[in-house]
C-alpha cells in the first residue's frame, strides 16, 4: 500500500475519520514501526551528534507519528468498536507495546541523552527540552538501565514476576468474585431491593435453570442489596462474601451462606459450593507478601531504601514522610467529623430502623434511608434543568471569561454523526486548538468519560502544531425533539473532562514530552479537571447554566441549597475510609518488613484503630481485593487522589477570594497551570499562582470540615 493511499499515514492534518478501515491498520503501523526502528539504528551510531537537533527532535517526530497513528486506532477502538476494528486492533497492540517496551530499554539511547546532559548545549535549551531530557534520563535509570548486568538480569526478573503477579491478584480477586451467589426463592425476603435489580437477579436465575432470584459480588448487584434490602441476614451474608473473597476466610462465607439460603428457602442450597482447593488457589495472601518482597528487592537494587522512594521519584509528593504527614494530618482534622457522621447515622438507625448497633452490613442501608430522610430530591427532577445545549453554552461562557478565549463550533471529519467539532481563538483571533465533543452513550462506545489527546502542541520544521482534544462521555442521548437533559453528576463529569482538555488545549509548551498533560506529575494530572468542578458547586454559574426544559426557568435556589447539603453527606466518614486505605498503601511500602512477623491485615488493623471510627469484623479480608495497589498503578500511590483534591480546592479558594468569575486570576490559572503542562515541576506550578505552599483549608472548607463538628449537618 502507498504511503499517500493510507490515511492512518497522512499526518497533514487532522485524523481523517471518513476514510480509516480497519483493514489499514497493519499495514500502517508495520510501515511506521520499521521506519522508527531503521531511524533509531541511525540515530544510535556513534558518529550521530548528542544534541537536540541530532537526535532528540528526530526521534520526537517519528514517536508522534506513530503515536498518533496509533492514537486514532485506540481512540475508533474506544468509540465505535466493531468486530473487525477489535481484531485489527488486538493483532496490533502488542507489536505497540513491543516497540515503546524496546524504546525505554535501548540503552544507546540512554547514552545520548546523558551525552546531551552533560554537553554544552545542554544549557542553551529551553526550558521544556531540557525537562524533556532530565525526565528521559529518570525513567532509563528507574527502568533499570544504569545497573551492572547480574543485577539488571535480576531486576528484568523482578518485573516479569511482578507482572505476573500482579495478572494472578485480579484473577484470584475476579474468579472469585464470580463464584459467590446467594439464591433466594422467597419474594418476601427481599423487601427493598429496586425492581430492575430484582428483574436481573430473576433473569440471572433463570439462566442456571432456577426459580427465584440469584445475586451476586458485582457492582450492580451487590451494591442495590446493600443499600436497600431490609433483609438484614441476606446484607449481612453478601458483605461477608465480598470481604473475604481471595482469602481463606472465603470458604467459611460459603458455609454460612448455604445455611442462610437453607433458612429462608426451607431446602438445602442447590449451589454447588466451590471445592476448598480452587478456594485454596485463589487466595491472594502469599501474593501479597511476593510482591511486596518482590518490590522492596527491586528499589534496593535500584538504590532506595523502600519502594515508595522509588514510587515517589516521579511525582510531586517528595518523600514518604511528607506523605505519611499529609494523611496524618488530614486524618486528625477529619476525624471529629467522621465521629458526628458515626453519631448520627448510629441514632438514626436506633430510631428509625431499629437497629441496636450498626454493623459493617448496615451501613449503607442505614446511610441511604438517612440520606433520603434528610435530602429529599431526585436526579429526575434535578435533570430537568440542564438540557445539555444550556450546560454547555454555560461552560463555554464561564471559560471564555476566565481565559480570554472564545470557543465556536467548527467543521471536521468525526466518526459518528452526533460527535461535534469546536474550535478555540485567543483575544486576537488565533487558532489556539480545537475539541471533538463526543457526548452519548452507544452500544459501540466503551463506558466512562475520558479526554484523549488527538494532537499536542508542539514546534515542528513545518511550524507550530496546535493541540486537538477528544472529550468523550456517556450521557443519555436526546428523545424525540428535545434536548438531552443531563444529572448533576454528568455536569460534574463534563466539567472535569473539560478540565483535562483545557489543559491540554491551552498548553503554550512546544516540546511533545511535556506539552499539555504530558509529563505533568501523576498526583498532580488531576488538578485541573478537579478544579472544573467547583463551578459546578457555584450558584453564580449554576444558575446561568440552568434552564428549565419546559418553562425556561433556572434551576430554583432551594433545590440548589439541598443538593449543596446533599453533597457533604457523610463526607467525615468517607475522607476516613479515603485516609485509611491511603495509610494502609504507603505504610506498606516504606516501613513495614515484608520479611517481618507483621502481617499486611495487621498493618491494616493499625491504622484502622487510629484513623477509622468503626471497625469491621475480623474475617474482613479488604487487603485480598485491594487491586489499586497490588494489581493497579496506585501503589504508593493511592494518597493522590486526596493530594490532588487539595490542590484543586486550594487553587480554587483564590477565584473564592477574587471573585469566581475573575478574569485576572482565570489568566494566572491560565499562564501559571494549563499553560506550562509538564515543562516545570507542579509545585513550582503551585506556588507562581497561589503565592504560597497548597494547605487543605479549602479542602476541609468545601467538604464542610470546618464548622463546629457539634452542629447539626
Ligand atoms: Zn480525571
Amino acid at each position: 500500500m502507498q504511503m499517500d493511499a493510507n490515511p492512518l499515514l497522512d499526518f497533514s492534518g487532522l485524523p481523517r475519520f471518513a476514510a480509516v478501515r480497519p483493514e489499514h491498520i497493519a499495514p500502517a503501523i508495520d510501515q511506521l514501526l520499521a521506519d522508527n526502528r531503521a531511524l533509531i539504528d541511525e540515530l544510535t551510531h556513534a558518529e550521530t551528534p548528542a544534541t537536540w537537533a541530532g537526535f532528540a527532535q528526530p526521534l520526537e517526530d517519528a514517536n508522534e507519528r506513530l503515536g498518533r497513528a496509533w492514537g486514532v486506532v485506540g481512540h475508533l477502538h474506544a468509540v465505535l468498536d466493531s468486530p473487525e476494528l477489535r481484531e485489527a486492533y488486538k493483532e496490533n497492540q502488542p507489536k505497540v507495546v513491543q516497540y515503546w517496551t524496546a524504546l525505554g530499554q535501548n540503552l544507546a539511547l540512554f547514552e545520548k541523552y546523558k551525552a546531551l546532559r552533560a554537553g554544552p548545549e545542554f544549557d542553551q535549551l529551553t526550558r521544556a527540552q531540557r525537562k524533556v531530557v532530565e525526565n528521559e534520563i529518570r525513567d532509563f535509570r528507574l527502568s533499570g538501565a544504569e545497573l551492572p548486568s547480574e543485577k539488571k538480569q535480576r531486576y528484568a526478573e523482578i518485573q516479569e514476576e511482578s507482572a505476573k503477579l500482579a495478572t494472578k491478584f485480579a484473577e484470584n480477586a475476579l474468579d472469585s468474585t464470580n463464584a459467590f451467589a446467594v439464591h433466594v426463592e422467597e419474594r418476601a425476603a427481599l423487601a427493598g431491593i429496586p425492581d430492575d435489580v430484582l428483574e436481573t437477579a430473576r433473569a440471572a436465575a433463570e439462566k442456571d435453570g432456577r426459580a427465584g432470584w440469584k445475586f451476586v459480588l458485582h457492582i450492580p448487584s451487590y451494591l442495590p442489596v446493600m443499600q436497600y434490602a431490609e433483609n438484614r441476614s441476606l446484607r449481612e451474608i453478601m458483605y461477608r462474601g465480598s470481604v473475604t473473597r481471595a482469602s481463606e476466610a472465603f470458604a467459611a462465607a460459603f458455609r454460612a451462606k448455604a445455611e442462610l439460603e437453607q433458612r429462608t428457602n426451607g431446602k438445602p442450597s442447590a449451589e454447588p459450593t466451590p471445592v476448598p482447593e480452587a478456594i485454596a488457589a485463589w487466595d491472594n495472601t502469599p501474593l501479597i507478601a511476593c510482591i511486596l518482597a518482590l518490590r522492596q528487592e527491586a528499589a534496593q537494587l535500584l538504590g532506595y531504601a523502600t519502594f515508595a522512594e522509588v514510587s515517589l521519584v516521579p511525582k510531586m509528593a517528595e518523600h514518604p514522610q511528607q506523605v505519611l504527614d499529609f494523611l496524618e494530618d488530614l486524618a486528625a482534622r477529619a476525624r471529629p467529623y467522621g465521629e458526628r457522621d458515626w453519631a448520627e447515622l448510629g441514632a438514626f438507625a436506633a430510631a428509625e430502623l431499629g437497629l441496636e448497633r450498626v454493623e459493617a452490613w448496615d451501613i449503607a442501608f442505614a446511610s441511604e434511608r438517612l440520606r433520603q430522610a434528610r435530602y429529599a430530591f431526585s436526579d429526575q427532577e434535578v435533570k430537568q434543568y440542564f438540557p445539555e445545549p444550556k450546560v454547555l453554552a454555560g461552560m463555554f461562557r464561564l471559560v471564555e471569561t476566565l481565559y480570554g478565549i472564545r470557543i465556536e463550533e467548527d467543521q471536521a471529519e468525526t466518526w459518528e454523526p452526533s460527535v461535534r467539532f469546536f474550535r478555540i481563538t485567543d483575544g486576537a483571533g488565533e487558532l489556539v486548538g480545537q475539541f471533538y465533543l463526543d457526548p452519548y452513550a452507544r452500544a459501540t462506545k466503551r463506558g466512562g468519560a475520558w479526554m484523549d489527546e488527538a494532537m499536542t502542541r508542539r514546534l515542528t520544521r513545518q511550524g507550530l502544531q496546535r493541540p486537538v482534544a477528544y472529550l468523550v462521555c456517556n450521557f443519555s442521548a436526546p428523545v424525540g425533539d428535545k434536548p438531552a437533559l443531563l444529572t448533576h453528576d454528568d455536569v460534574l463529569t463534563l466539567f472535569h473532562e473539560f478540565g483535562h482538555g483545557l489543559h491540554h488545549l491551552l498548553t503554550k509548551v512546544e516540546s511533545l514530552g511535556v506539552s499539555g498533560i504530558r509529563g505533568v506529575e501523576w498526583d498532580a494530572v488531576e488538578l485541573p479537571s478537579q478544579f472544573m468542578e467547583n463551578f459546578c458547586w457555584e450558584w453564580d454559574v449554576v444558575r446561568h447554566m440552568s434552564a428549565h426544559v419546559d418553562t425556561g426557568a433556572p434551576l430554583p435556589r432551594a433545590l440548589f441549597d439541598k443538593m449543596l447539603a446533599a453533597k457533604n453527606f457523610q463526607s467525615g466518614l468517607q475522607t476516613l475510609r479515603q485516609l485509611e486505605y491511603a495509610l494502609f498503601d504507603m505504610h506498606l511500602h516504606s516501613d513495614f518488613d515484608p520479611a517481618g512477623a507483621k502481617s499486611p491485615l495487621a498493618l491494616l488493623d493499625e491504622v484502622r484503630r487510629r484513623v477509622a471510627v468503626s471497625i469491621p469484623p475480623a474475617y474482613n479480608r479488604f487487603p485480598n481485593t485491594f487491586s489499586h495497589i497490588f494489581a493497579g498503578g496506585y501503589s504508593a500511590g493511592y494518597y493522590s487522589y486526596k493530594w490532588a483534591e487539595v490542590l484543586s480546592a486550594d487553587a480554587y479558594s483564590l477565584f473564592e477570594e477574587k471573585g469566581v468569575l475573575d478574569a485576572a486570576t482565570g489568566a494566572r490559572f491560565r499562564d501559571e497551570i494549563l499553560a506550562v503542562g509538564g515543562s516545570r515541576p507542579a509545585i513550582e506550578s503551585f506556588r507562581a499562582f497561589r503565592g504560597r505552599e497548597p494547605t487543605v483549608e479549602a479542602l476541609l472548607r468545601h467538604n464542610g470540615m470546618t464548622e463546629s463538628p457539634a452542629a447539626p449537618a
